[in-house]
């Protein structure tokens, strides 16, 4: 089969597409032919050598979509030719990856496998940020900052099923656009200064219950000016450090919390998992595709993730 591999940390082009054996499943594992591959932004951290040692060479990736086509001994979840998606541990830039059965997530009828190949990280992140670390409840306020990406438009359209009031910020006028049509109650521009005075605003001064925060290096020391009392932060991305005055969280009694996908129990994926199909079957939630490209095109896929910002989520196909 043809993969993108590693032999070195670096910039984007030390990927490779190349020719490499087919994965063979083994007991209780699944083999899936890729029909889509989903690019996420910690697959550029994993590349460049800032998430950790790995072995060389090794084919990074984490979500994709497509057909089951061998299943090992002792899998009772999955049949040959069943459509699934995945959120692997790695090994998912390729024409075929072999996962854990409990690793391989059916898909709703009515999503394509590009739809599917988006959903393992950024929605499973969104719902784990609202519901599992987030607690959030209907009526609540929450502000989605950064709203326009892969784990902002899956938690938009999530929050506002669950019965929020949705407030979300985008850099773009497409992005704003996109999330204004996706249901957002209000919609911000992160670039314009004093923008925080717009969201305080629009809660009447009171503040927001909750904030899911994609840039905490940015954002996190205005993120504490505009809690509610009890409000919470939740922290999904940060790319630095950044400098906080902690009397903020004292007054409103306010918590920052952080989260990461890979902390989720099995029992917590299934929940998740579960709560996404039915969002998917029933239209709650639809993926948001900013662009499809050929797999060997994952170099240009990285820069784009870091560098432009396209609305919703990146797609290689293999
Ligand atoms: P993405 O698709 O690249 O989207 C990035 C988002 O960040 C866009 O909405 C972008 O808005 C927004 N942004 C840019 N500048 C901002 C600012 N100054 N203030 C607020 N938002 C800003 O990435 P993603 O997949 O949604 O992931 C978002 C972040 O979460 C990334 O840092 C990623 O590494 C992290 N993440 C963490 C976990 C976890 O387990 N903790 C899981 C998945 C992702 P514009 O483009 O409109 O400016």
């Amino acid at each position: 089969m043809k993969a993108i591999v590693v032999h070195e940390f670096g910039e984007p082009e030390v990927m490779k597409l190349q020719e490499v054996a087919d994965p063979i499943p083994g007991p209780g594992q699944v083999l899936i032919g890729t029909r889509a591959i989903g690019v996420n932004p910690v697959d550029t951290y994993i590349r460049a050598g800032k998430y950790g040692s790995r072995q060389f060479p090794f084919i990074p990736g984490f979500d994709a979509a497509g057909v089951v086509e061998a299943v090992g001994a002792d899998v009772r979840n999955c049949r040959t030719g069943d459509r699934v998606y995945t959120s692997a541990q790695g090994a998912a830039y390729a024409q075929k990856i072999v996962v854990e059965q409990s690793r391989a997530y059916p898909m709703p009828e009515r999503i394509t496998f590009v739809e599917a190949a988006c959903v393992g990280v950024p929605a499973a992140t969104a719902y784990r940020a609202l519901f599992q670390r987030g607690d959030a409840q209907a009526a609540q306020v929450v502000l989605i900052h950064g709203a326009t990406g892969g784990v902002g438009t899956a938690a938009l359209q999530l929050a506002r099923a669950a019965g929020l009031r949705v407030i979300g910020t985008g850099g773009t006028e497409d992005g704003r656009k996109l999330i204004q049509r996706l249901g957002c109650h209000v919609v911000v521009d992160h670039r314009k200064s004093g923008y925080e005075k717009q969201i305080i605003d629009a809660t009447g001064g009171r503040g927001v219950d909750l904030i899911l925060e994609m840039l905490a290096n940015v954002n996190l020391a205005k993120d504490l000016e505009m809690l509610a009392p009890n409000g919470k932060v939740i922290v999904i991305g940060s790319r630095d450090k950044i400098e906080i005055d902690p009397r903020l969280t004292m007054g409103k009694e306010t918590d920052i919390r952080g989260m990461t996908l890979s902390r989720a129990t099995p029992e917590q994926l299934r929940s998740i998992h579960a709560a996404l199909y039915v969002a998917m079957e029933l239209g709650i939630y639809l993926p948001v595709i900013a662009r499809e490209m050929p797999l060997a095109e994952a170099p240009a896929a990285h820069r784009a993730i870091l560098e432009t910002h396209e609305p919703g989520n990146l797609v290689l196909i293999p």
